[in-house]
């Protein structure tokens, strides 16, 4: 099997999974209980914290562990308080989903899925308190500019307190995707609040951080025992968060390295490969590859190249689960022709040179094979 799809899931490292092991059964104790096993239990998981939080240049007490970035990104919107949102229309449904059911208006983006500040400057009214653009897509790849959007968060509080109106203003991103190929630091970003995503760092599943700058207040995710400073009640899942610790200072010690492989196999699968690709590699993250093969239909070439024990995807897992038409496609401007034949090819550990040359020819066999049937026809 060839594994091209690493924006979906990663598999758990094996030094993640070595990390998380006593946790299962001879550390099993509740972090909240008084006896000593327990209270070495509840040390080791805040230094697991510090761990992920150093990896953002951020600090323990600043993270809110989740049950994944879904539920992170959701608590993120709780800093939005009574005010309006904004989010960028090629957020994943994560975001989109709850920012639209808080009425929230969408950010547009220019044919590379980057941001176009202009729209973002004209939309936030003195009535908006959040604004939501991920760090990283993940159907494209896209990487935004984060610290341009910061200054103009920044620009727009200092107008505001000129004029004496009192609504904050927070900046969230989902940073889902970035972590493995960006370093990141939240100062430098100028976020406010910021997702994490064990799941696409080969961290176990079901487990995510949500950053929370000291100024930012949120509504809980859950009450009850008063867990994670009482924002998301419930015991803490402490294999899992061991789990991402290892994995995520792992990711961080080899973004350089890892960008570089990636960037030489994408080198190599454009060289080789047919399809057009569909956005400007210049802001994307090294490890995707979305090409376009105009007049096919994606779906049958996944199927195609999946009885080749190939594995890609059209985009969002979910979404393609559900047969939807990708909005991140859309909002990028292509036709409908153009949507129904791209393919999202993502690169991670599982691979190495030769399975990258090997799926390149699959690909073009498989596209050829297509593109007869239909002359054919
Ligand atoms: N945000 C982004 C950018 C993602 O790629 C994903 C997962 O695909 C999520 C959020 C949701 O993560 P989870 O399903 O682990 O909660």
């Amino acid at each position: 099997m060839i594994y091209l799809d690493h924006a979906a899931a990663t598999p758990v490292s094996k030094k993640a999974r070595l990390a998380m092991e006593p946790y299962f059964d001879a550390e099993f104790f509740n972090p909240s209980a008084a006896y000593l096993p327990a209270r070495k239990v509840a040390a080791e998981y805040e230094t697991a914290k510090a761990t992920i939080a150093r990896a953002i240049g951020a600090k323990a007490t600043d993270l809110v562990i989740t049950a994944g970035a879904t539920e992170a990104n959701n608590l993120a919107f709780s800093a939005a308080g009574e005010g309006e949102v904004l989010y960028l229309v090629t957020e994943h449904d994560s975001v989109r989903k709850v920012a639209e059911r808080r009425g929230g208006e969408a950010i547009a983006v220019d044919r590379n899925g980057r941001i176009l500040i202009e729209d973002l400057r004209k939309k936030i009214s003195d009535n908006v308190s959040l604004v939501s653009v991920s760090l990283a897509n993940n159907e494209i790849g896209t990487i935004q500019p984060l610290s341009e959007i910061a200054a103009l968060i920044r620009e727009v509080r200092f107008d505001r307190l000129s004029r004496g109106v009192r609504q904050t203003l927070y900046l969230h991103s989902d940073a889902s995707q970035a972590m493995n190929l960006l370093d990141i630091n939240v100062a430098r970003l100028g976020v406010d609040l910021l997702t994490l995503n064990a799941a696409k760092v080969y961290g176990p599943k079901g487990v995510g951080a949500l950053y929370v700058s000291h100024e930012v207040k949120l509504s809980p995710a859950t009450v009850g025992g008063g867990q994670e400073k009482g924002l998301r009640a419930g015991t803490e899942n402490v294999p899992s968060v061991i789990g991402f610790a290892a994995a995520i200072s792992n990711a961080k010690e080899h973004i350089g390295g890892n960008r570089k492989k990636y960037a030489k196999w994408r080198q190599i699968l454009l060289a080789n490969l047919q399809g057009y690709e569909l956005v400007n590699k210049k802001h994307t993250l090294d490890n995707f590859v979305v090409l376009c093969y105009n007049g096919l239909d994606a779906e049958r070439l996944i199927f195609l190249l999946e009885e080749r024990g190939i594995l890609v995807s059209t985009g969002a897992a979910c979404a393609a689960s559900k047969g939807a038409k990708s909005h991140v496609l859309s909002a990028i401007g292509l036709s409908d022709a153009e949507i129904s034949g791209s393919l999202r090819i993502t690169l991670g550990e599982t691979n190495d040179e030769e399975q990258i040359l090997e799926a390149a020819r699959a690909i073009n066999e498989v596209v050829e094979g297509e593109r007869r049937r239909i002359n054919e026809w």
